[in-house]
C-alpha cells in the first residue's frame, strides 16, 4: 500500500475498564480509518507500572473485540519499546532541549499562583524561575539518577494544528503549557515522550483521542519536531458525561463496557448510541 495510506491507532492504559467514553472514541477512531481505506493499530500503553494491571490488557483486548473493532497484529505494548524512547531521550539531551528537575510535582503546585485551567489531570504551567539558564552545561543522562526530566519549551511560540472535529487549534507555549515531563525519575518515559515516538516511528497518520489531550498535542507537536518528523493529523472526540454533567472515568463502573455487557447490552445497540 502507498506509503501515505491512513494508519490510525487504539492507545488504551490498562489502568481499569474500559466505559462508555473510550467505546465512542475508539469507534470514531475504527470509522475514521475505514472511511479513508485505512488500517489500525493497538497500542497498549502500559508504562505506568503503579496502575497498570494484566487482568486490564486482557479485559481492555476482549471489550474491543465484543465491540467488533479489528487491528493489525501484533499488539504495540510499550514496555517493548523502551530502547526507542531512551534513544528518543539521548537525541533531546543532545540538542540541548530537556533539563533536569529535581523539584516534586508538589513544590510546581505550590510556585504556581493560579490553578491551572488545563484541568485537574493536566501539568501546571512549570514555573520559569525553576528552570535552568538556557546555557547552562546539561548533566550527561547517565549521571542524572532519581530525576525527572523536562523539555524546555520555546517560549512565546505559538503553535496550531486543525483538528479534525475542533478545527483549528492554537496554543502559546510558556503561557498555555511550560516545560514538560519526558521522563520520570523512576526511569520511565513520561506519556507525552512515549506517545510522541510511537505516533511518530510507527508511521501513524491521524490520532484520534479524547479532547482531553488537546493540550498533549502540542506538546507532543514540539517533541515530534525535536525528533526531526513531520506532525501528524489529530482529531479529538468529546469528552462524555454523566448524568451529573462529569467526565467519565474508570471509576463510573455503571458504564464500564463490562457492566453494560452483563446487562445484555449488544455491541449495535451501544454503537447505534454514537451515530450522528
Ligand atoms: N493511553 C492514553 C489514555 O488512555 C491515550 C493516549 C492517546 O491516545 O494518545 O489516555
Amino acid at each position: 500500500m502507498a506509503k501515505e495510506s491512513y494508519l490510525g491507532r487504539l492507545a488504551p492504559s490498562p489502568t481499569g475498564f474500559l466505559h462508555l467514553g473510550h467505546a465512542r472514541t475508539f469507534w470514531v477512531a475504527v470509522t475514521r480509518a475505514s472511511a479513508a481505506g485505512g488500517r489500525l493499530l493497538l497500542r497498549n500503553d502500559n508504562l505506568d507500572a503503579t496502575r497498570f494491571r494484566l487482568d486490564f490488557v486482557d479485559a481492555m483486548l476482549e471489550d474491543l473485540r465484543w465491540l467488533g473493532f479489528v487491528w493489525d497484529e501484533p499488539v504495540v505494548t510499550q514496555s517493548e519499546r523502551l530502547p526507542l524512547y531512551r534513544a528518543a531521550l539521548a537525541q533531546l539531551h543532545a540538542a540541548g532541549l530537556i533539563f533536569p528537575c529535581h523539584r516534586s510535582r508538589r513544590d510546581v503546585l505550590d510556585a504556581v499562583a493560579a490553578p491551572h485551567e488545563g484541568g485537574a489531570d493536566d501539568e501546571p504551567v512549570y514555573p520559569p524561575h525553576f528552570r535552568p539558564p538556557a546555557d547552562a552545561p546539561l548533566p550527561p543522562l547517565g549521571d542524572v539518577i532519581n530525576c525527572n526530566w523536562r523539555f524546555r519549551v520555546p517560549d512565546g511560540e505559538t503553535l496550531a494544528f486543525t483538528d479534525g472535529h475542533f478545527g483549528p487549534q492554537q496554543a502559546v507555549c510558556g503561557r498555555d503549557f511550560g516545560d514538560f515531563l519526558v521522563w520520570r525519575k523512576d526511569d520511565v518515559p513520561s506519556y507525552q515522550l512515549s506517545c510522541a515516538v510511537d505516533d511518530a516511528m510507527l508511521g501513524i497518520t491521524e490520532v484520534v483521542r479524547g479532547a482531553d489531550l488537546i493540550r498533549s498535542t502540542f506538546r507532543q507537536l514540539l517533541l515530534i519536531r525535536a525528533l526531526g518528523h513531520a506532525a501528524r493529523a489529530y482529531c479529538h472526540c468529546p469528552l462524555m458525561l454523566d448524568d451529573q454533567g462529569e467526565r467519565l472515568a474508570k471509576r463510573h463502573d455503571a458504564l464500564s463496557l463490562r457492566t453494560l455487557r452483563s446487562q445484555g447490552v449488544t455491541p449495535s445497540e451501544l454503537i447505534a448510541r454514537f451515530s450522528p
